[in-house]
């Protein structure tokens, strides 16, 4: 993977504008926006600007926008006034990952279980 954008990929629409997005924060690397479908009262999904399938894959690639995502996701929750909340990216079909673009879920406001099912 190069990190070059997908023309099928639903997230590669929203960075390029192509998709309309509740968007709450954006960097050079990086793009943040509300969730279609929350599962808690602040749910948010932090994504790169390039391509990448999974958090791992874009690790291997480009650790730099991996370390962009997570701060991100960090300033998200510092936006929303949490103190606690979970970063999830899930990988692979089984664990429920849908969109092929990585992303992490931040998700806060409520309380939350572990393990989490
Ligand atoms: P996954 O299941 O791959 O971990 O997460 C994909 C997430 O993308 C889901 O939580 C789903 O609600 C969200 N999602 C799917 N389509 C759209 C969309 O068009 N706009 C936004 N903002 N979120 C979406
Ligand atoms: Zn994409």
């Amino acid at each position: 993977e190069d990190g070059a954008p997908q023309d099928d990929c639903l997230f590669c629409k929203i960075v390029a504008g192509k998709v309309p997005a509740t968007v709450v924060r954006e960097t050079e690397t990086t793009v943040a926006f509300r969730d279609i479908n929350p599962q808690a009262p602040t749910h948010v999904l932090v994504i790169p600007k390039a391509h990448y399938r999974d958090a791992a894959s874009l690790a291997a690639a480009d650790p730099a926008v991996l370390a962009d995502v997570v701060r991100e996701a960090g300033e998200v929750a510092a936006d929303e006034k949490l103190d606690s909340y979970r970063i999830v990216f899930n990988t692979g079909s089984g664990a429920g990952q849908t969109v092929w673009h990585v992303h992490g879920h931040v998700l806060g406001g409520r309380g939350m279980q572990w393990p989490p099912g």
